[in-house]
């Protein structure tokens, strides 16, 4: 097997299909994971930022990168992660919230407008039926990535991102 050029644009198309692996319905460059590709000769590097430290994904995350990086013929990977600056819910791209929003999981709020501290933030919607009517249920969903929210006018649980 030789290694065959890649250009950093193949790299990212084929991130493009890398899936988050907690939420199939978006990839790792969807949820802004993937901070740079540096293509040097036949080297690729990737560095990305998972979505919470705490998730405990970041090596299937990693060896997802990797391989799909490999599936371009490229032999020389490099997948480093980063913590700095730390991953926000702001790096989520547009389209993206909209199908983490048919997959049942309220898109988070944009974080970045928002002070420090604030008492009213962006209301949380319930993905089924679009109520406000919402309750939190627990801080913490099947991850620390998400929170458990039951719906007041459907009744229906449903996950929320925490908004970072
Ligand atoms: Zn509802």
């Amino acid at each position: 097997m030789t290694t065959l050029p890649v250009t950093p644009e193949q790299v990212w198309t084929a991130l493009a299909a890398v899936p988050d692996p907690e939420i199939p319905v978006v990839s790792v460059t969807d949820m802004g994971m993937v901070r740079d590709v540096t293509v040097d000769g036949g080297r690729v590097s990737v560095t990305f930022t998972p979505t919470f430290s705490g998730c405990p994904a970041l090596h299937v995350i990693r060896d997802s990168i990797g391989e799909a990086v490999r599936a371009l013929g490229v032999q020389d990977v490099e997948v480093r992660s980063t913590l700095t600056p730390p991953w926000t819910t702001d790096w989520i791209q547009e389209d993206a919230r909209e199908r983490l929003r048919q997959y049942g999981i309220a898109p988070p709020a944009p974080a970045g407008d928002s002070p420090l501290i604030t008492l009213d933030p962006e209301p949380t919607r319930c993905p089924r039926c679009g109520s406000l009517n919402v309750r939190m249920t627990g801080s913490f969903g099947p991850t620390l990535c998400k929170r458990l929210y039951v719906c007041d006018a459907c009744k229906e649980p449903f996950e929320g991102f925490k908004s970072v």
